[in-house]
């Protein structure tokens, strides 16, 4: 942790690094679930890959409040560690297609964050 004190522009390159790995961990997770789900069912089904390729595509997140994992009543800008959950490190809304939101949900807690934003509870931009 020292070296990042010593050279600012060290310390910036590494939380842009940082921040790209963490995005790409994520991703790479989501291609690796999508992987074994696509090579257990080319064992199943051989003839109807296709379909499946489809069915795969369509199927892969689910929203967590659709889903009532998280009460949507709980989606607020006071509730800093939920919408939390949503930035990346450096202060960005995560997309849609990383963290599976549906459109309304993911609209909701875009709305919540920029509030947080501008009463200081959230960053816009982390460095
Ligand atoms: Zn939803």
């Amino acid at each position: 942790m020292s070296e990042e004190i010593i050279n600012k522009d060290n310390n910036e390159l590494e939380l842009e690094k940082m921040e790209k790995e963490a995005v790409e961990a994520i991703v790479k997770n989501e291609i690796i679930e999508t992987e074994i789900k696509r090579e257990k069912e080319d064992f199943s089904q051989q003839s109807t890959s296709l379909q499946d390729k489809k069915k795969f595509f369509f199927s892969k997140r689910v929203c967590k409040f659709c889903t009532k994992q998280v009460e949507e009543s709980a989606i607020n800008y006071k509730n800093v560690e939920l919408i939390k959950k949503f930035t990346m490190p450096s202060g960005r809304i995560l997309p849609r297609r990383i963290s599976g939101n549906c459109a309304k949900h993911q609209k909701l807690i875009t709305r919540e964050i920029k509030k947080a934003r501008i009463l200081a509870l959230l960053p816009f931009l982390d460095r």
